[in-house]
């Protein structure tokens, strides 16, 4: 089997995060490294490397991690003021951790275009 990736980790307990919410299909916990006051991911429980891994058959998932985040945003306060989401796939997306998550970006004004 192949190795848990970190979020699979954090999935099940063997990794401490501060989770602010979780379903049967998804999981949301605070960004270890804020880039913003807050700054929040949204993971599938099942594992998906990255975007560009996914295919038609995540279509369910990838439908309600995004259906998810205006409740995330309801419950966590910023849902009038505003938000960013952005997904980093491979190399030049920027991605670190290879399990696909969503950045939840709010609590200040962001710049476009990003770095
Ligand atoms: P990316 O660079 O798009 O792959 O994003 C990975 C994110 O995971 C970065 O923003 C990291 O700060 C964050 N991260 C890494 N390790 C942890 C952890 N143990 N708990 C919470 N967030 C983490």
């Amino acid at each position: 089997m192949a190795e848990k990736s970190l979020f699979e980790k954090i999935c099940d307990r063997e990794i401490p995060a501060e989770i602010i919410y979780e379903d049967e299909l998804c999981l949301c916990f605070k960004d270890i490294s804020p880039q913003a006051p807050t700054h929040l991911l949204v993971i599938p429980k099942e594992r998906i490397n990255r975007l560009a891994e996914a295919t038609s058959d995540h279509q369910n998932l990838l439908g309600h991690l995004f259906a998810t985040v205006p409740h995330i945003a309801r419950q966590e306060g910023f849902l009038e003021s505003g938000f960013r989401c952005v997904i980093n796939s491979g190399p030049d997306g920027g991605e670190t951790v290879p399990h696909l998550h969503i950045h939840l970006l709010a609590g200040r004004k962001l710049e476009w275009p990003p770095g």
